[in-house]
């Protein structure tokens, strides 16, 4: 049955959510935040607008616009200040913190006007409504933030009532504290979803930049890695490697393309678990791999390089012997340069007989 399928996804969404570690998590949300802020901004301006409107209901309680003018327009300067600050400081922290302030001032601003209500019987509806604008805010927020945020609305709700005296305080509770509930458990659930969303695109994102044969990463990483021809979060010395298989063409030729690809799954594997964890392995081109070493000096690479060569011209558990080049260079801040470099080294150790490794 369909509610019992949703029942388990929900429940196996929430398992995954439970077993991310706290970077995971932060990374989680600030994507919900970067996916949903524009509505949540976008949302807020038009709440913003419309609780303005209800200077209508104002005058059908009051007879006039005038007791409620200010404070139904002293939303606006609160709207400037949101729209000034979310321009200049971004991150999820400070956009979350403006969104809430912005719904809690449309809340002080609802306030303000039921205060100069002659009948405040209808403030129950006031406060329902305020409900659609903290349902919008959740959809950035931790539940902890929204729990939070539940709490200083209550207290807004009983402080008030300290001078507005509201003549159905338990009736506004009574409808409120459901409500907030609700929303809660809407966030939580739209979480949930959204974590779904998150996971799929995480798998599409390392799809994109694995090379399907050997495992190990394609050409797009360096769309990821390298900025302004530059590597990123790079400290310490890197050196760059590039292997490429020798008469690998011979290969495909006398054993078949299969042969070829299992050397190449051969290869790839070797060199994912030879290399350090934050190390890069690179398929470049068909039987061509790169390799960006960090913290690692270009005699340092040499020797690993040739230890690596060494270890496949003597290994027994090959698909086909073969033996590899490699051209290795230092990593000198400009990546296309360094590429060229290893390019190089690569071309001088096949000009120089091949299954060696030479430096540029
Ligand atoms: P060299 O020693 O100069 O590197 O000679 P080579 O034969 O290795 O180099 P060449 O560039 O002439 O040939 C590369 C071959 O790699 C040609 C191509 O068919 C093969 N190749 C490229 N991609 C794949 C693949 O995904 N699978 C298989 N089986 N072969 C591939
Ligand atoms: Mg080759
Ligand atoms: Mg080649």
């Amino acid at each position: 049955m369909r509610i019992f399928t949703n029942a388990r996804t929900i429940i196996d969404l929430y398992k995954d959510y439970r077993s991310m570690d706290n970077e995971d998590r932060q990374d989680f949300y600030q994507s919900k935040c970067d996916y949903y802020q524009n509505y949540v901004e976008i949302s807020l301006v038009a709440g913003v607008l419309i609780s303005i409107t209800y200077i209508i209901s104002d005058y059908l309680l009051n007879g006039s616009f005038l007791p409620t003018l200010i404070p139904r327009f002293s939303v606006l300067p609160a709207l400037a200040v949101f729209l000034i600050v979310t321009r200049f400081f971004k991150g999820r922290k400070m956009s979350v913190f403006m969104d809430f302030l912005l719904a809690h001032c449309i809340v002080l601003a609802t306030i303000w006007a039921i205060y100069h209500l002659e009948d405040k019987i209808h403030a129950s509806e006031g406060f329902i409504i305020m409900n659609i604008v903290f349902m919008t805010v959740g959809f950035v927020a931790r539940p902890r933030e929204t729990f939070f945020s539940s709490l200083i609305f209550i207290a807004e709700i009983l402080i008030s009532n300290s001078f507005n005296h509201y003549s159905n305080l338990d009736i506004i509770l009574a409808l409120q504290i459901p409500l907030m509930v609700a929303v809660f458990i809407s966030h939580g659930l739209l979480m949930l979803f959204y974590l779904d969303h998150y996971r799929t695109r995480q798998e599409l994102e390392l799809a994109m930049v694995t090379d399907p044969l050997t495992q190990v990463y394609n050409r797009h990483l360096l769309e990821k890695i390298v900025t302004k021809n530059a590597l990123k979060d790079v400290d310490g010395p890197v050196a760059i490697a590039m292997l490429d298989i020798d008469y690998f063409k011979q290969v495909n030729d006398e054993h078949g393309h299969y042969t070829g690809d299992l050397t190449l799954l051969y290869m790839g594997q070797k060199l994912a678990k030879g290399t350090h964890e934050d190390d890069y392995v690179i398929r470049y081109g068909g039987e061509e791999f790169i390799i960006i070493l960090k913290n690692c000096d270009v005699n340092n690479a040499c020797a690993r390089m040739e230890q690596f060569r060494q270890d496949i011209e003597n290994a027994k558990d090959t698909p086909v012997p073969f033996t590899i080049s490699v051209g290795v260079s230092r990593y000198n801040g400009d990546f296309s340069k360094s590429i060229q470099n290893v390019d190089n080294a690569l071309y001088k150790a096949k000009n120089g007989g091949r299954n060696r490794v030479v430096v540029v």
